[in-house]
């Protein structure tokens, strides 16, 4: 058997989307676990429509993923030659011919197609006739053949069977010399020998076409794979209305590139039961024989979920440089992050079980970077009268700590004894500490907030709190240092 050998052929016209990124991952999955190629190709010759911008986004999305390629990116406006080509020799070989029809002329064709309800195609009026005059607006069009039909052999749909007789002879070059999308899609597939077109299905009806061009072109005709659509939860096509679409916006929104193809890779394809991927996972066990026919949700749940899932498993080493990024776009700055009492990697660890995304991860632990202002609820209610002889003894007992043993076993002793002492539940005391500290009431343990922040800085933002405290109540200090 020949080598695997897929592609990724998006159109820079907008974001990557994340259902192209489930035919990209599939396409990618097949030719990894096959010992294949993979092959990218930016499909940019609809010239209004496409962009450098969108091409940048598509490939970025395309590393932060991890489906690395082994050829291109190959731009189709590179190939205009090799397309004309194309249609020249076919031209020359009967295969295509030139088509002088005036736009008035299809017009009036079209709209009597459609007053006798039949359906509206070309008629073949220019087909046999001589070649025109090369000087005047025209068309190239595909002699597409009259007789017998076209056979589509789908890893999805199974046996699709379109008669000729109802394909009418498609436009290879428009008048303005730009060939079209389904003429550059057949030539590039057989020039960069792909054995296997995966894709979304709006695309099937246009398979059986380019099967008769890649016949004319000799080619081998490859197996195809037509996914379903991505469904929004409420069953209509995915949109923006049911949220974010693009990659980019996923990654913004703090979510991981494993969470996200796990996801994606269950649309459309299963293996038993089995929910959780690694990427190793479904290069090992991804086939083209389990792909499903109907359309699947994208459940934006089930990622974060899975998002959750990796950030509590994955090394936190991979997740370092990702939090950074989200600790950026809430304000803690790299000095701050440099500066810490401790590393990214104690925060994640302390924090990897409550926030779900990055975006979470981030904003729960900015305290540790520097002082939010205090949640005015949390505030009122926890930094209170009562809670002064708490916090003075702690910044009493804390300020004999030493740097070393600043540690969340001496903390929890420290505090244990303070709760002892004072004849106070744990809660009481911690919930004060937890607001001088954190700004909020939700933190790791609080001794592990502590350590987290280091001696100097909970110190100072422990009497800072004392402060606040003898400012809003009617209170006379014990003794405040500064
Ligand atoms: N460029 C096409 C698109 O973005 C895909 C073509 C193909 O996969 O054959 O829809």
């Amino acid at each position: 058997m020949s080598v695997v050998r897929t592609r990724f052929a998006p159109s820079p016209t907008g974001v990557l989307h994340i259902g192209s990124v489930r035919a990209a991952l599939y396409s990618w999955l097949y030719a990894r676990k096959m010992g294949g190629s993979f092959v990218l190709r930016i499909e940019d010759t609809d010239k209004e429509r496409s962009t450098q911008a969108y091409t940048d986004a598509i490939i970025e999305g395309m590393e932060w993923l991890g489906l690395t390629w082994d050829e291109g990116p190959f731009h189709q406006t590179d190939r205009f030659e090799r397309y004309r080509a194309v249609a020249q020799q076919w031209l020359e070989q009967g295969l295509a011919y030139r088509c002088y029809c005036s736009k008035e002329r299809l017009d009036k064709l079209r709209a009597e197609q459609q007053a006798n309800k039949i359906k509206t195609r070309y008629d073949g009026h220019c087909r046999d006739k001589a070649e025109g005059d090369l000087s005047k607006p025209h068309v190239i069009r595909f002699k597409n053949p009259l007789e017998g039909a076209v056979e589509v052999s789908d890893a999805v749909h199974g046996l699709v069977r379109v008669q000729n007789k109802e394909m009418d002879d498609l436009i290879l070059i428009r008048t303005d010399g730009f060939p079209t999308y389904n003429f550059t899609v057949v030539i590039d597939d057989a020039d960069m020998k792909i054995t296997h077109v995966i894709r979304g299905d709006d695309h099937l009806t246009n398979t059986p076409r380019q099967i008769n061009l890649l016949k004319a072109l000799g080619a081998p005709i490859p197996q195809y794979a037509h996914l379903p659509l991505i469904l929004g939860k409420d069953g209509q096509k995915l949109s923006k209305r049911h949220g974010a679409t693009g990659v980019t916006e996923y990654r913004e929104a703090g979510y991981l590139p494993e969470a996200l193809l796990n996801h994606l890779v269950r649309l459309g394809w299963s293996h038993g039961d089995q929910e959780i991927f690694s990427v190793q996972d479904m290069i090992a066990h991804f086939d083209l024989d389990h792909l499903s026919k109907s359309p699947a949700a994208f459940d934006i749940d089930k990622l974060t979920w899975l998002n959750h899932h990796y950030i509590k498993t994955l090394p936190l080493e991979q997740l370092v440089s990702p939090f950074k990024t989200q600790l950026q776009a809430v304000g803690v700055s790299e000095s701050e992050v440099e500066l810490a009492h401790c590393s990214p990697v104690a925060v994640l660890s302390a924090h990897r079980e409550r926030a779900k995304t990055l975006k979470e991860m981030a904003e729960c632990s900015r305290y540790v970077y520097h002082m939010p202002a205090y949640q005015q609820n949390a505030a009122q209610k926890h930094l209170v009268k009562e809670a002064l002889p708490i916090l003075e003894a702690l910044v009493d007992q804390l300020t004999a700590i030493s740097a070393e043993d600043w540690t969340s076993a001496v903390l929890h002793a420290t505090i244990q004894g303070i709760t002892l002492a004072q004849g106070v539940g744990f809660g009481k005391v911690a919930q004060p500490i937890r607001v001088a500290i954190t700004g909020d009431t939700a933190s790791p343990s609080i001794d592990q907030t502590l350590a987290l922040v280091g001696k100097t800085e909970a110190l100072k933002r422990l009497q800072a709190a004392i402060h606040w405290i003898a400012n809003h109540t009617q209170t006379t200090l014990k003794s405040v240092e500064n």
